[in-house]
């Protein structure tokens, strides 16, 4: 019998499924429950155990891991009779790894708190292939003893893990990062649409600007995807829309003026009413194409 913390994990998309196999193949015992019915025979191909509910995954978790699309969905299994503070132990730490607004996890830690249940948010980057690797940045909000009793499980999931400051702040972090990120994108979409359009090798030329100061993870994990026009996710447009809308909400509310940013979600958010939402975020090249005359 493992003498590892029993977990539960509650969303296992194109992140949380790989995640929740890092930690099977850590020796975690992990009983997850997620609405698609493949997800979970997924899960226990890899030696998981799948539940049929969240109540049934919770009951005996000493960690509840949660990966989901966004506030509502966190709210929606936190909350209630059939949600996790209802049937979660006391004592046990829920980890949402989820990327939403930071108020949300300050109100959700609050709430845990009447239970006795811990929370911290520990939002990730690094994309579906980070999370396959294992080497996710994880950017932590909560208290420091809490922080300590989940690094080890952490620590098989990411390569670094830093705890950010209190309730909140790990999303506050993740908002950052996603600005960052689209910003990145943006700029690369529109120097392969300059490439092309000049009639430079796009191959060599990435190859090149990948080793100079324009290099980035963007350009080195997305090369591909501009290359041969893949833009299957990875990262869905719908999910950069909403952390677009997270971010330039945290940055009124402190009063950052986000000029740049406050573009790429307009380009984001056009890409989405095309059409395109569920494709991955490199499509932002195909929102460039368009504006330089393509007809794709
Ligand atoms: P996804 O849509 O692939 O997976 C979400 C999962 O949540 C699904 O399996 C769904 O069944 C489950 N879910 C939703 N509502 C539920 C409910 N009520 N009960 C149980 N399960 C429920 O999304 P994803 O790409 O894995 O992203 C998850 C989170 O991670 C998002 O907040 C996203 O912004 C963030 N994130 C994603 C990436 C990426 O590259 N995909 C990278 C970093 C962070």
């Amino acid at each position: 019998m493992s003498t590892l913390p029993k977990i539960a994990w509650i969303g296992l998309g194109i992140m949380g499924s790989p995640m929740a196999e890092n930690l099977l193949k850590a020796g975690y015992p992990v009983t997850g429950f997620t609405l698609e019915q493949d997800k979970l025979e997924r899960l226990a191909a890899a030696g998981g155990t799948a539940a049929g509910s969240i109540a049934e995954a919770v009951k005996d978790a000493d960690v509840i891991i949660t990966m989901v699309p966004a506030s509502p969905q966190v709210e929606a299994i936190s909350y209630g009779e059939n949600g996790i503070l209802e049937n979660a132990r006391s004592g046990a730490l829920i980890v949402d790894m989820s990327s939403i607004t930071p108020q949300t996890s300050i109100d959700l830690a609050a709430n845990a708190a009447e239970k006795g249940i811990r929370v911290i948010d520990a939002p990730v980057s690094g994309g579906e292939a980070g999370a396959i690797e294992a080497v996710l940045s994880i950017m932590v909000g909560g208290e420091q003893a809490d922080f300590d009793d989940a690094l080890p499980i952490l620590e098989a999931l990411g390569k670094t893990i830093v705890l950010c400051g209190p309730h909140g702040s790990g999303q506050t972090v993740k908002a950052a990062n996603q600005l960052i990120v689209a910003v990145n994108i943006q700029a690369c979409a529109e120097a392969v649409v300059f490439l092309e359009k000049s009639g430079v090798n796009l191959s060599a030329a990435l190859d090149v600007l990948g080793g100079g100061l324009a290099g980035s993870t963007v350009l080195a994990r997305k090369k591909d995807n501009f290359l041969n026009r893949d833009f299957k996710p990875g990262f869905r447009i719908d999910l950069h829309h909403k952390d677009m809308g997270i971010v330039t909400d945290a940055a009124r509310n402190v009063g950052a003026a986000l000029p740049v940013g406050a573009v790429v979600a307009q380009l984001v958010a056009s890409l989405r009413a095309q059409g395109d939402g569920g494709l991955d975020h490199s499509a932002l090249l195909r929102a460039v194409e368009r504006l330089s005359g393509a007809q794709v």
